[in-house]
């Protein structure tokens, strides 16, 4: 069995739908996993912003029109009246349960039941078009088996045996369709995978299933050695390992969700990533061999808040740490970096749902400074703090104001802390260095040697 996701470009045309169509298409057995069509769920948050601020008329301004998008694709994709009829009713139905919901005071749970629905739609309309094109295909609603636990952990007993069952009862198929991103939470109420959640569906359900392989197809041919968006002539990873691809994902790189691989990475399952619009380009291949040294990748992490804790009575006093982390374990808040000294320790996190009561404990043993619009610019490849070029680095980062460094915590991982404001210039100027030969250090140091 393979599992293939395809993200929200992959499905969000109708060439790039029968891209799917033609990639899908191979005789293999497979669970085919879809994201929203690219935009919908961006549109869907858009629409619960503007329930829950009371501005129903805007609401209703955005369904209206993204139930016209819905009914013009599915007139363009499908020529069999019969299909037509039948998907755009569906498609109606959901937006009229949208616009029902406008009437309901606005909920958690309804903001989720709002953001599941573009997964809902393009999965139908997908199978639709695959029954038009004589292709047999099952759709297997993820919200039968799918669900999370009490700290959103994906609930595997739960899944394994829903999803088996389903598959025994279903009618036997060379391809099962289903929905990336929702699922149900330990309560049974629908809830979601987080933004970008797709991916970690098709590695959950490739775990539970055992997968020969779970294949990633997005937009772009592999996983880049920095960010494309910001950064000109990235190319991309033939080979990454588990480890190497987890670290970056954590660490910003958009084309993985973060905890993409952790469900696959005990059983060796391999991912590899893929273009939709280039099949034929290698990609990329996540394993656990380790290809290489030195560094890798680069990606970088916004919306980082950083917490200085200082204290006199740190000095030579055992236990100060212990205390600092029981708070922000009380409140649920994973800390990214760290760094200490003999008076301080700086930490930072990137969860400020409970920033204020953290404060307000920290500050009864010390004193403490929050800086935010940071970013964590995060260094990956393998036993890359012992490659001879490393040390060089930090050269390169002479005019760019560094707020904390982690080197060490891992052999695989180098992370600075930086102004947000700063990143653009970090990224280009690392990449330059690192990827682009080390002309750019030559240069600083003759700069050097001359001034
Ligand atoms: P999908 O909708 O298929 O899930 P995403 O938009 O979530 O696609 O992820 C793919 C995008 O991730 C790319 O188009 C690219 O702009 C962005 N990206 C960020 N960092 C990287 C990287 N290191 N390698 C490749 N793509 C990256
Ligand atoms: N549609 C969801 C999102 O936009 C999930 C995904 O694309 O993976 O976040
Ligand atoms: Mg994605």
């Amino acid at each position: 069995m393979l599992v293939l996701k395809f993200g929200g470009t992959s499905v969000g045309s109708i060439s790039n739908i029968v891209n799917v169509k033609n990639i899908i298409n191979d005789g293999q057995k497979k669970v085919v996993v879809l994201s929203a069509m690219s935009g919908t769920t961006n549109t869907l948050v858009d629409i619960s912003k503007y329930i829950q601020l009371g501005n129903i008329e805007e609401a209703l301004l955005y369904i209206d029109a993204l139930n016209e998008h819905y009914n013009k694709t599915v007139n363009e994709l499908l020529y069999q009246s019969h299909l037509i009829e039948e998907t755009n009713n569906y498609v109606n139905s959901i937006f009229n349960s949208l616009r029902a919901i406008t009437k309901e005071l606005h909920t958690e749970l309804i903001h989720n039941i709002i953001v599941a629905q573009g997964e809902l739609l393009s999965t139908f309309i997908f199978s639709r078009y695959l029954l038009q094109e004589d292709i047999n295909a099952q759709l297997l609603p993820a919200l039968d088996f799918m669900r999370i636990d009490k700290n959103c952990e994906p609930d595997n007993f739960y899944i394994k045996q829903n999803l088996n069952r389903i598959l025994e009862h279903t009618k036997p198929s060379e391809i099962y369709v289903t929905q990336g991103f929702i699922s149900l939470d330990a309560e049974g109420n629908i809830s979601n995978l987080k933004r970008g959640g797709s991916d970690y569906t098709a590695t959950i359900i490739g775990a539970v299933l055992k997968a020969k392989e779970v294949q990633i197809w997005t937009d772009i041919d592999g996983f880049h050695n920095n960010d494309p968006r910001f950064v000109e002539n990235t190319k991309a990873i033939s080979n990454l390992s588990f480890d190497e691809s987890a670290e970056l994902a954590y660490f910003g790189a958009k084309i993985l969700h973060p905890q993409t691989v952790m469900p696959v990475r005990a059983f060796n399952i391999p991912v590899r990533l893929k273009n939709t619009m280039s099949p034929e380009s290698y990609g990329t291949l996540i394993t656990n061999k380790i290809h290489g040294e030195g560094i890798k990748a680069i990606a970088a992490k916004d919306s980082i808040i950083a917490i200085k804790i200082k204290s006199e009575r740190m000095l030579q006093a055992h236990g100060f740490l212990k205390k600092v982390f029981e708070i922000f374990e009380r409140h649920e808040t994973a800390i990214d970096m760290i760094t200490t000294s003999e008076v301080a320790v700086s930490l930072t996190i990137d969860d400020d749902k409970n920033l204020e009561p953290i404060i307000n404990e920290l500050e009864k043993i010390a004193k403490v400074e929050v800086d935010d619009y940071m970013s964590i610019v995060c260094l990956v490849g393998n036993s890359i703090i012992y490659h001879q070029d490393t040390p060089n680095l930090f050269q390169v980062l002479q005019d760019v104001t560094v707020r904390m460094i982690s080197y060490g915590g891992s052999n695989n991982n180098i992370s600075l802390l930086i102004n947000t404001s700063d990143k653009l210039e970090t990224l280009k100027k690392l990449h330059r260095y690192v990827f682009e030969g080390s002309k750019e250090l030559a240069k600083l140091k003759a700069d050097y040697a001359l001034s």
